[in-house]
């Protein structure tokens, strides 16, 4: 029997969960994700598996379980998002797609979001009162608190260790060397966790392009990129956040976009998608998304250019983050940025392209789950003794640079950037 051939009963004709039946059908069932999947290889639960999820939503389309069913919106909210099971999947299932459907169709199902959430996706979609806490966030990280209060555990002690671990870890001072400006315009997203928090990481995402022949461009106007918004199913704020971002983009003329925020590339290269529907906006939104890239890509493309030794111990191991590895399908080029550091040692790690579970707020709203997931990695960072942990993405960042300080192990997160950078610095230094 053919399912292309077959009409298929389909009870939820009304959902948008519907409409993505042909994507649920292209699961063959064959189980190749299982092993992929961060949630299954913890909890152990065909249900917490990508093929068990995907049977799920099936069974909602079909009318076999309602949308609100419990069990339904359990295994479905514990999932991580990752995208693993993606990349596993020879079968080529869209499972971003058909999770972030599946969370939508359940909004308009009248499901409410944890307290949590709300807070959070309603603080991120508005400029002001986002710029307000993180401003109350890096003056209570100013303190040393955050550090301090790490040491305590529970659920503030995760949040503080999270906060305390985007405290600088190389301090640079700013250099003057550029390039020839022969690779074209870029403009920069500035991000909310990177502009807030990590504001020095994005100043050394302009140095390095900047020494690698791009001529920066402001774009000013931008907002959250939707993702925190989008994962969570609240599609309507996501395309409102992606609208105002592509006329920001647009203004600027830029013919290139450098994101150093995994999980924001991957939501800015799927604006086309996300918008797909909307007939005034969707080839705007597919014209942005194609010049969208990660900055370790703008950077392996230009070489990059040799820099200096840092006069650190440059010990480093790498850690992929889901949304570059496994949603943008980019493995070589963050490598290649730490190939051009003299004097850095790059020690493998086990299992760096599993998840670290932080999932944009998911260590918020199902710590255990995160805790789990994150768990071995911590123990695989610990057997490699590497001083620092490499990764670009500041859930990743945080979420690793927590476990590691609540772990007790010495290891600092950093961007691939920030290494780059102090190399450009030192060279200059002569
Ligand atoms: S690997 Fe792909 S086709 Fe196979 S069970 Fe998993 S999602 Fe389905
Ligand atoms: S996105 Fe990640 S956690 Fe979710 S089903 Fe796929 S591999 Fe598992």
């Amino acid at each position: 029997m053919s399912g292309a051939q077959e009409p298929l009963l389909c009870a939820l004709h009304d959902s948008s969960l519907a409409s993505v039946l042909p994507g649920i059908m292209t699961c063959v069932h064959c189980g190749f994700c299982l092993q992929a999947c961060p949630t299954y290889r913890v909890l152990g639960d065909e249900n917490d598996s990508p093929r068990g999820r995907i049977r799920l939503m099936r069974a909602v389309v079909e009318g076999d379980i309602p949308l609100d069913d419990p069990a339904f919106e359990t295994h479905i909210d514990r999932c991580l998002g990752c995208r693993a099971c993606e990349t596993a999947c020879p079968s080529g299932v869209p499972y971003g797609q058909l999770l972030e459907t599946a969370r939508s169709a359940m909004l308009q199902h009248d499901r409410r979001l944890p307290f949590v959430a709300v807070v959070v996706l309603w603080i991120f979609a508005r400029p002001m009162p986002l710029a307000f806490v993180l401003w109350g966030a890096r003056v209570l990280r100013g303190t040393g608190i955050p550090g301090m209060l790490a040491r305590f555990g529970g659920k503030l002690g995760a949040l503080m260790a999270m906060l305390h671990a985007t405290r600088p870890v190389l301090l640079t001072s700013p250099y003057t060397r550029r390039g020839t400006n022969a690779r074209g315009t870029v403009t920069q997203l500035e991000g909310c966790v990177m502009k807030g928090l990590l504001a020095g990481t994005n100043a050394a995402t302009a140095r390095t392009l900047a020494t690698n022949g791009f001529s920066l461009v402001d774009s000013p106007g931008q907002r959250c990129c939707g993702a925190l918004h989008a994962h969570a199913g609240d599609l309507r704020v996501a395309r409102a956040l992606a609208r105002r971002n592509i006329a920001a983009f647009e203004a600027s003329g830029s013919e290139l976009i450098a994101v150093n925020a995994a999980g924001c590339g991957a939501m800015l290269k799927d604006y086309g998608h996300l918008l797909h529907d909307d007939a005034d906006w969707n080839s705007r939104a597919a014209a942005i998304s194609a010049k969208v890239r990660d900055v370790s890509e703008l950077l392996a493309s230009a070489g990059p250019a040799k820099g200096a030794e840092t006069g650190h111990e440059l010990d480093v191991c790498y850690d992929a983050p889901c949304h570059l590895l496994h949603a943008q399908r980019i493995a070589r080029p963050p490598l290649d940025v730490l190939a051009s550091i003299p004097g850095l040692k790059l020690i493998p790690l086990e299992d760096a392209d599993q998840c670290c579970g932080a999932a944009g707020i998911y260590n918020l709203l199902e710590p255990e789950a995160s805790a789990a997931v994150l768990a071995p990695k911590l123990g695989h960072i610990a057997r490699t003794g590497a001083k620092y942990v490499i990764t670009g993405n500041p859930g990743c960042l945080m979420q690793i640079g927590a476990g590691l300080a609540i772990a007790g192990i010495s290891a600092r997160v950093i961007h691939p950037v920030d290494l780059l950078d102090a190399s450009y610095a030192a060279l200059e230094r002569g």
